[in-house]
C-alpha cells in the first residue's frame, strides 16, 4: 500500500534546501537515487528535478515509527517532511532529518538500468527505459544544459531584433526536391513531414525581416551514424537586407553568448560531464576557411585525395577535427552540391554558402539566398526540379522579396559537442532513428 499525496505540497526543491535555511521545516519530494542502511543509521539520497539532498535517519534521533517505516528501494517516489541541518560533507552542505515520510509509489527490486550513478548502462537499454533513464544525474546535467541553450538562443536573438516564427510541419511538396521525406496521409491526399523550414523562413524574412524558429524537422535517412537522427530539432534563422557575412557574424555572436551563459548558469552540470575545460567561450570571429583550402589541406596533410565538387567524407572530417578543434567556418562550397535557393558567387563555380563546424562535426549549413524570381526558376531547372511545383513559393518573389540570407543549426549536434557526448541519441529525450520508434 502506498501513501496518499493528500494535502502535502512541496515547500522546496532540493536546490533551495541549503545552510541558509538550517533549522526550518521543509517538505521535499522526488525519487530515491541511492540508500544505505548501516543498522542504527540510514541514509537516503533524495533526488528531484534539480538535484539531490541527503536524508539522515539515526535511531534515537528520529522517531522509531519513521525509522522502521523507511524501508525504501531504488527510485521509490517519496515525499519527506523534515528539518534542515547544516552538514558540510553532504550535497548542498545540508542534510534533512525527517519527521514524516510518504511512500507514494514503489519499484520492483531490480530496475532495468543502473540509477545509482555508479555505472552507466548500455545506451540502447537506457533508451528502452528512457523516462526512467532521464532521471539520472548524467541526463539531468545534459538536459539542464540543453534547456539553457534554448533559453539563451531566444534571449540573444530577441536582443538582435529577431521575431520568433512558427512554420508548418506538414507540407504538400518537397522543400528541396530531396528524397529524404516521410510521406503521410493528409485525409485522402499524400503529404509529407517537413524536412526543413527553408522556404517558409525565406518568405517570412520578407515580412518580419529577421526571423527564427526552434522546431522539429524530419529526415527519412537510413543513416546509422552517431550524428544522424530521423527527427531533428533545428534552429532556423533568416535575415533580410543581409548576406552571408551578416549571418556569419550573428551566428558566431550567438554561439559565443550561449556558451557564456552555459558557463555562467550550468557550471555544475559541465563539471559533472567533465566538460568544464573543453566547453569554453570561443573567441570571435571564428576562423574562416574556403572549401578549396579545406580540400587542399585534406589532400596534402591527410592523404585523402578530394576533387573539387566532392562532399567531404566523414574520415576527412575526423582528421580535420584533430587539426581544428574549435569552431570554424567552411565557406564557398561548390555550387553544384548546394540546393537551388543558394546564391552563386561572382564566379558561379562557387556559392555564397557556409557550414559551421565544431571540430569534426557539422553544426550548421547556411548562406545567401537567391531573391530574384527568374534566377530562382532557372536554378530549379538546373537542379532538375519543376518550377511549377514551387509556384506558391515563387510567386512571393514577385512582391518585393528583399535580399536575404540564413542558416539552420541542429540543436542535438551542438549539445553533443557542448556536453562531450559520444552519440547524438544521448542529446535527445526520445530519439527517432531508423530502428527506434518507441518509446
Ligand atoms: P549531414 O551532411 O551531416 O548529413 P546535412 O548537410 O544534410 O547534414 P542540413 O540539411 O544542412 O544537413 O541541415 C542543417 C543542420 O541540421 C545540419 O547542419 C545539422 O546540424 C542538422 N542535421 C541535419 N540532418 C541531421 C540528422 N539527420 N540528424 C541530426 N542533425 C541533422
Ligand atoms: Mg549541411
Amino acid at each position: 500500500m502506498s501513501d496518499e499525496l493528500g494535502d502535502w505540497r512541496k515547500t522546496h526543491y532540493t536546490k533551495d534546501v541549503n545552510p541558509d535555511i538550517a533549522g526550518e521545516e521543509v517538505i521535499v519530494g522526488g525519487w530515491i537515487r541511492n540508500y544505505r542502511d548501516l543498522g542504527g543509521l540510514k541514509f537516503l539520497n533524495l533526488q528531484d528535478k534539480y538535484g539531490e539532498r541527503q536524508i539522515t535517519l539515526k535511531k534515537g534521533v528520529v522517531s522509531d515509527e519513521i525509522f522502521d517505516k523507511t524501508e525504501v528501494g531504488y527510485q521509490y517516489c517519496v515525499m519527506i517532511k523534515g528539518k534542515v541541518k547544516a552538514f558540510k560533507k553532504a550535497p548542498g552542505g545540508v542534510e534533512i532529518i525527517p519527521s514524516e515520510l510518504k511512500i507514494l509509489n514503489k519499484t520492483p527490486e531490480k530496475l532495468p538500468i543502473d540509477m545509482t550513478g555508479e555505472s552507466v548502462s548500455a545506451l540502447d537499454l537506457r533508451l528502452d527505459n528512457r523516462a526512467l533513464d532521464l532521471r539520472s544525474l548524467r541526463n539531468q546535467a545534459i538536459f539542464e544544459i540543453r534547456g539553457q541553450v534554448l533559453r539563451s538562443i531566444r534571449k540573444f536573438l530577441f536582443s538582435e531584433h529577431f521575431t520568433e516564427m512558427t512554420t508548418p510541419k506538414i507540407i504538400g511538396s518537397a522543400t528541396e526536391g530531396g528524397t529524404e521525406l516521410f510521406p503521410i496521409m493528409y485525409f485522402d491526399k499524400e503529404a509529407f513531414l517537413t524536412q526543413s523550414a527553408q522556404l517558409y523562413k525565406e518568405q517570412l524574412s520578407g515580412v518580419y525581416e529577421r526571423v527564427f524558429e526552434l522546431s522539429p524537422c524530419f529526415r527519412a535517412e537510413k543513416s546509422h551514424t552517431r550524428r544522424h537522427l530521423c527527427e531533428i530539432f533545428v534552429l532556423d534563422i533568416e535575415m533580410a537586407f543581409a548576406d552571408m557575412s551578416d549571418v556569419l557574424k550573428i551566428l558566431e555572436g550567438l554561439i559565443h553568448n550561449v556558451i557564456k551563459d552555459v558557463r555562467e548558469y550550468n557550471m555544475n552540470a559541465l563539471e559533472f560531464l567533465n566538460m568544464e575545460k573543453e566547453t569554453t567561450v570561443p573567441e570571435i570571429p571564428f576562423p574562416r576557411y574556403k572549401y578549396e583550402e579545406i580540400i587542399d589541406m585534406v589532400s596534402s596533410k591527410f592523404n585523402i585525395p578530394l576533387e573539387f565538387g566532392e562532399d567531404i567524407p566523414t574520415e576527412a572530417y575526423r582528421k580535420l577535427g584533430e587539426e581544428l578543434q574549435g569552431y570554424y567556418y567552411i565557406t564557398h562550397w561548390p555550387m553544384e552540391i548546394k540546393p537551388f535557393y543558394i546564391m552563386p558567387s561572382k564566379n558561379p563555380k562557387y556559392s555564397e554558402s557556409f557550414d559551421l563546424q565544431k571540430g569534426w562535426l557539422e553544426l550548421t549549413s547556411g548562406g545567401t539566398r537567391v531573391h530574384n524570381r527568374k534566377q530562382l526558376e532557372q536554378a530549379l531547372e538546373d537542379k532538375g526540379l519543376n518550377p511549377e511545383a514551387f509556384e506558391s513559393h515563387l510567386k512571393i518573389f514577385d512582391y518585393g522579396m528583399p535580399p536575404h540570407a540564413g542558416v539552420g543549426l541542429g540543436i542535438a549536434r551542438w549539445i553533443t559537442m557542448i556536453c562531450g557526448l559520444e552519440d547524438i541519441r544521448e542529446a535527445v529525450m526520445f530519439p527517432r532513428t531508423p530502428d527506434r520508434l518507441t518509446p
